[in-house]
């Protein structure tokens, strides 16, 4: 996976500081080329799942469209590092948007990548028109970390854009409360304006976030900037991400104490994606027995 982060990003890196948490999710590391037994390539099961070019089909309402393979920093624990930053010719969307058509049991379209704030304005306005036309299709989402790394790209035009194609969502991906800065609440500030409810995934990072007062923090400033905290998601099992995984024990720990000790909305799911593609799973804590 190549190396990319955005000058914004970086300025929030300490440059003196080798064990910055925000360093370690961008820089490479040589522990990526260590794979471990259980570990592969396509964790997820995406390619077996894949029912056109672009479009993965593992729930039977909802699909997940990846329509580039680019994003504005790369993240170095990413479950598509297979293909991310691969390839800059972005794969055609015909028959994605054919199996969409003629598929009436899928009303919810999560588009993904790589970053689909990569595309142009113009580009983006097209595939949601072309989805909006579906007419089964209900949800619109898109998943992004722009805002995270470039909440530059959040522009007025951008947001005026979406504004016509609502309903539609957004989750964002922020991994540590140091990310949630003065530039970055206001470009959520500008979608929710718009009328684009924000929500949050966070992938549980070995030595980066994987403490209740951590999550805690980050959760209680994303909900303060009117971000949901949606999923904090098991590190899975990508290829050369074992230095980031963390413990199951330690994700139900977190969300065990934060129940009861933070805003309800602060709680996120804690979820564990099955190695193969058998989904996401909430993997507790369970409380009431
Ligand atoms: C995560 C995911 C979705 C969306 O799941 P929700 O739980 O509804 O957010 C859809 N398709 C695939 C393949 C996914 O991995």
């Amino acid at each position: 996976m190549p190396f990319a982060v955005t000058p914004y990003y970086l300025s929030l890196i300490h440059p003196h500081d080798s064990t910055d948490p925000l360093r370690r999710v961008i820089f490479p590391d040589v522990r990526e080329g260590v794979v471990r037994a259980n570990e592969h390539a396509d964790s997820l099961g995406e390619e077996a799942h894949q029912a056109a070019p672009g479009l993965i089909h593992t729930y039977p309402h909802k699909a997940l469209l990846l329509i580039t393979t680019a994003c504005a920093a790369y993240c170095r624990f990413c479950t598509r590092a297979r293909m991310v930053g691969r390839s800059c010719k972005p794969a055609s969307l015909t028959g994605a948007l054919a199996y969409l058509r003629r598929t009436p049991a899928i009303n919810d379209v999560l588009i993904s990548g790589g970053d689909p704030l990569h595309w142009s304005n113009t580009q983006l306005d097209d595939l949601l028109g072309r989805l909006r036309r579906i007419p089964h299709i209900d949800f619109l989402r898109i998943g992004t970390r722009m805002p995270v790394v470039l909440p530059q790209r959040i522009t007025p035009d951008l947001v005026r854009m979406f504004r016509k194609h609502r309903p539609l969502w957004m989750s964002l991906h922020f991994v540590h409360p140091r990310e949630a800065t003065p530039e970055v609440a206001r470009a959520c500030r500008r979608l929710l304006e718009a009328g684009i409810p924000l929500m949050n995934q966070t992938v549980l990072l070995k030595g980066i976030n994987d403490r209740a007062d951590i999550i805690r923090a980050l959760n209680e400033r994303l909900i303060r900037m009117g971000v949901k905290p949606y999923y904090l998601h098991h590190g899975d099992m990508a290829a050369g991400t074992s230095h980031f995984r963390s413990t199951l024990w330690k994700g139900r720990d977190i969300v065990a104490a934060l129940h009861g000790n933070t805003t309800g909305y602060a709680v996120p799911y804690f979820m564990v994606d099955q190695v193969g593609g058998g989904g996401k799973l909430p993997a507790g804590p369970v409380y009431f027995k």
